[in-house]
């Protein structure tokens, strides 16, 4: 859970009141690196340096500082943006996934993305959340990749045109017949696997673009030549960055998504380590 009511400001913080509901952006940069200064605070050079002697200010809300399960957390003014009265809880916590997305698309020029074709790769709450926002930006066509079937099924519901299950069938031959051969522009690769990041280039067309949104578990060996010698651009993201979560509450607010449709179990607090679990 990633939304919270400010309790108690500092003095000279007058942008929020008291029990206001706010999202807030996992990553709070130092302000001083030169990656902070050009917006990209999730790759802060003084990640993790928040601590005793070193203490750089940079924050990483369930990484270096304590995330949505605390009772009480400190973030920076920067990082809070205002969730509109009528969105839910439940949607502007998703808000925070969605931003994954938005980052993307962004660092990849997101105008580039109307009009192209898109393949996500992984039916999780990122993948899911990626077509949503794929159809807001006006990508097309756009295939959702996976295996469960109840998960492809809502990617349709999101905005899908095409849902290909990789149990029944070769993904890659399945996403190239359905491009006359070529390939698509993006592919965002939600799942992390030797598979799936090398399904990822082989389903791009020449120059298309791979955003890596999962964290692998291990090492991963990919077909490196042939992203070479096709012009195929590889994006590492993570995180937010140059305010993606107030891009994402945005579109949510203007209904170009419907983050809902993604399904969020809800538990109470006592319940957490099952819910993780
Ligand atoms: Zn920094």
């Amino acid at each position: 859970m990633n939304i919270w009511a400010p309790l108690r400001a500092r003095p000279g913080v007058d942008e929020y009141k008291v029990g206001e509901r706010v999202a807030v952006e996992i990553h709070s940069g130092c302000g001083q690196c030169k990656r902070c200064r050009s917006g990209m605070y999730t790759s802060c050079t003084n990640y993790g340096q928040n601590y005793g002697e070193h203490d750089k200010r940079h924050r990483a809300n369930g990484f270096t500082t304590n995330g949505g399960f605390a009772q009480y957390a400190v973030n920076h003014v920067n990082t809070l943006v205002r969730v509109p009265d009528d969105m839910s809880d439940e949607e502007a916590a998703l808000a925070v996934t969605a931003r994954y997305v938005d980052v993307w698309l962004h660092r990849t020029r997101r105008r580039a993305s109307r009009g192209r074709k898109v393949v996500v790769i992984g039916p999780g709450p990122i993948g899911l959340l990626a077509v949503g926002v794929a159809k807001a930006l006006g990508a097309a066509p756009r295939h959702s990749r996976g295996h469960a079937r109840e998960s492809l099924g809502l990617g349709k519901r999101l905005g899908a045109d095409h849902l290909v299950n990789a149990t029944l069938c070769d993904a890659v031959e399945a996403v190239r017949s359905l491009t006359d051969g070529k390939g698509v522009d993006y592919v965002m690769d939600c799942a992390g696997t030797e598979e799936t990041v090398n399904q990822a280039i082989l389903m791009c067309s020449r120059g298309g673009k791979i955003c890596l949104a999962a964290f692998p578990h291990g090492r991963v060996g990919i077909d490196l030549g042939h992203a070479v010698m096709n012009n195929i651009y590889l994006y590492g993201i993570r995180g937010e960055g140059k305010s993606a979560v107030a891009r994402a509450i945005a579109l949510m607010a203007a209904k170009r998504f419907d983050a809902n449709l993604d399904p969020h179990p809800t538990f109470g607090l006592a319940d957490v380590p099952k819910a993780i679990q």
